[in-house]
């Protein structure tokens, strides 16, 4: 396997945060390696560095030491300018909470990544994206129209819309329901399957096992790198619920 060109690579990556008098060491000597169709899981207690390491290799903050190939490029040598480029066109970011622009359209929140494209190819990429999230019948919805199952597929669709290199995604499960959360892990493992690379951080378990592999962290360092024999299928997983209460947008009760 080490001669697969890996889409992400890290050596001797490392993070402090400095306060004052105290300087927390949020990352440690990080050698992670993963090939092009992997999902991996990273997994850990809460504060063990998890984030930490999504936003390294999302180039959201730079590390304090260490270098970083991805795509085969060394982000640790790249200027400002680079390292947005890097950011809007090579990483998909997944979030907790969504980050949807609540006065945007499903849609326009997945035409904001591309800035530099016409707007009808804008437009196009976006319904497009919108239909591989299964929402192509949703693009004109406001995100408080949406459930939440729906909104975060959105901003998976938001994410995708570049075709990056990887999507990285933080407990992109942690606000919704399970049911919701399977049907999320149904895309990301659809996605997957098309070929696309992603990281995703969870402290579940059972979301971990969606992965094909996991990494587990302690203290900022990397304990733990396994593949995963047992996966399991969302498609089974959701099969095997409840029937679904029927899709109706989520409201305030009154
Ligand atoms: P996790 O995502 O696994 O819960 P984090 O990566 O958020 O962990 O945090 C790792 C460590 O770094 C924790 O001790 C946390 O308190 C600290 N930390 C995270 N972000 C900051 C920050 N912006 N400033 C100072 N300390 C931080
Ligand atoms: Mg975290």
């Amino acid at each position: 396997m080490s001669d697969t060109p890996a889409v992400v690579r890290t050596e001797g990556l490392g993070k402090d945060y400095l306060g004052g008098a105290i300087s927390v060491h949020a990352l440690r000597d990080v050698d992670l390696r993963v090939a092009p169709g992997e999902m991996l899981a990273i997994m850990g207690p809460s504060g063990s560095g998890k984030t930490t390491l999504l936003n390294m290799l999302g180039c959201v903050d730079l590390p304090s030491r260490g270098r970083y190939w991805l795509d085969g490029e060394d982000t640790s040598r790249m200027g400002d300018r680079a390292l947005s480029r890097v950011r809007n066109e090579k990483i998909g970011f997944v979030f907790q909470t969504f980050n949807l622009l609540p006065r945007l359209s499903a849609l326009d929140n997945v035409r904001l990544p591309l800035l530099y494209s016409t707007r009808r190819r804008a437009r196009q990429a976006a319904r497009e994206a919108l239909v591989r999230v299964a929402l192509g019948d949703r693009a004109h919805h406001f995100p408080t129209q949406l459930s939440g199952g729906q909104q975060q597929r959105v901003a998976i669709a938001r994410a995708l819309v570049m075709a990056p290199a990887i999507l990285l995604a933080d407990e992109p499960t942690g606000n919704l329901d399970s049911r919701s959360g399977e049907e999320i892990m149904l895309v990301f493992q659809r996605l997957n399957a098309e070929g696309v690379t992603m990281l995703l951080v969870t402290h579940d378990a059972r979301v971990a096992q969606h992965a094909t592999r996991i990494v587990e962290m302690r203290d900022g360092r990397v304990v733990g790198d396994r593949p995963v024999s047992d996966r399991l299928r969302a498609e089974e997983v959701l099969a095997a619920m409840p029937a679904p209460d029927p899709e109706t947008p989520q409201r305030e009760t009154t």
